[in-house]
């Protein structure tokens, strides 16, 4: 397809954004797409009557516009767009019937033309280069039939001072651009499931940071680079993400010291939602997000899952909660975060992982336990400090 497209046609819904929100919705949508297009060309970007038109001025390759704007939120359909620069009725006709046989080449297919002119000087009107257009493609395409009701192609032609031709429809992901939504802080693990709970999060316009806990020696350098790995890709999707990599030994072995071996986990996952929220707060986003799915394992049982919620004030954003593992993994494979997941490099070291730990744990029970942890605030203060920042890119 490279060379016989020169624009494109961003449609986008219409749910929640009418009314005075609407500009934030579009600007946020046209931001985006810059962003996306940025890697493979110069490319002009408008908003015209309720769609957005991305201009090439540059050569560029189709599929990877075409793979940049599929992976945009907010966009419902994207229509590749022939440009043609003289109007005049006998050179618009013929570029229109060979558009159709360079797209459609020898399919047998049914078709009728829609017409739209801005320029209401041009001296046919709508139904008129309707029915004329249609007439000439016909009689040059023996494959091509009119039906007007229930077309499989529908030609497209926008007069104005140039002519868009179009045809494609190319679904786009759908939900809202990223930014028109707040910012919320994603918990990130090497995993399967925080990616895609990034992801589907970020689907809703919301932008994304991320925090990694890491226990260095425990968990190796490896890890560590596959969580900035798995944000470049989920920030494919989200824009830049900037990653916390909040240092966690000490915080482990002293949990791990203080505490009965089977509340371990539960409150280690209490301290790490305490330390995201004062990071999310500082970073000025208003949610957690986490990729827990409820019973996949013993920290994450209802019981589990009220302990940890009980420890944050901000909302915490479980958007992989209903599914079953399968379902999470479907999604990772889809958005290509998968086959990074499951590189072998653990997120947790085994000793810090209990044999029997609780499945039904008693917040009481749990925050007494607490209570042995008196050096623990000052040690999550200096977790904080030391954490470093990494800028995840796609
Ligand atoms: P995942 O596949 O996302 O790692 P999981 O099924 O392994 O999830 P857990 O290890 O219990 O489940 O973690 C539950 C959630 O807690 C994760 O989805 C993630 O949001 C967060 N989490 C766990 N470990 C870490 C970590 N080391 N750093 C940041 N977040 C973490
Ligand atoms: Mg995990």
């Amino acid at each position: 397809m490279n060379g016989i497209f020169k624009a494109f046609l961003v449609k986008y819904g219409e749910i929640g954004i009418k009314g005075k929100n609407r500009y934030i919705f579009e600007n946020a949508l046209m931001d985006q797409i810059r962003y996306a297009l940025k890697p493979f060309g110069d490319f002009y970007v408008l908003k015209e009557q309720g769609r957005i038109i991305v201009e090439a001025h540059d050569e560029f390759d189709y599929d990877d516009v075409i793979g940049a704007l599929t992976k945009v939120f907010g966009i419902v359909a994207i229509c590749p767009v022939a440009v043609v620069e003289n109007n005049e009725w006998e050179n618009l006709k013929n570029e229109a019937t060979a558009y159709m046989k360079m797209i459609y080449e020898e399919k047998e297919l049914t078709f009728k033309v829609a017409a739209r002119r801005s320029d209401k000087a041009y001296p046919l009107d709508s139904m008129e280069i309707c029915a004329k257009m249609g007439e000439h493609i016909l009689d040059t395409c023996p494959n091509l039939n009119v039906d007007v009701h229930n077309p499989e192609v529908k030609l497209n032609v926008e007069i104005r001072n140039k002519t868009y031709l179009f045809s494609l429809v190319i679904p786009g992901p759908g939900g809202m651009p990223v930014g028109s939504n707040g910012k919320a802080m994603l918990l990130l693990s090497g995993g399967i499931d925080s990616p895609v709970a990034g992801y589907m999060i970020a689907k809703r316009g919301v932008a994304l940071e991320a925090v990694y806990f890491h226990s260095h020696p425990y968990t190796s350098d490896r890890a560590k680079q596959k969580v900035v790995d798995l944000a470049g890709i989920v920030a494919r999707y989200s824009g830049p993400i900037k990653l916390h990599v909040v240092p966690f030994t000490e915080i482990q072995l002293y949990i791990h010291e203080k505490t009965p071996h089977e509340q371990l986990t539960i409150i280690m996952r209490r301290i790490m939602m305490q330390i995201a929220e004062k990071i999310a707060d500082k970073q000025g986003a208003l949610g957690l997000i986490t990729g827990e799915s409820i019973g996949q394992v013993a920290s994450q049982t209802i019981q589990s899952l009220n302990c940890t919620n009980a420890v944050c004030s901000m909302p915490v954003f479980r958007p992989v909660i209903g599914f079953d593992k399968q379902e999470i993994v479907n999604i990772s494979q889809r958005i290509g975060t998968y086959e990074t997941s499951i590189l072998p490099f653990e997120d947790c070291c085994t000793i810090f992982v209990a044999k029997h730990p609780v499945t039904k744990p008693n917040l009481k029970a749990i925050m007494r336990s607490e209570e042995m942890l008196i050096e623990m605030n000052a040690m999550i203060e200096r977790a904080i400090n030391e954490t470093e920042v990494i800028l995840a890119q796609r």
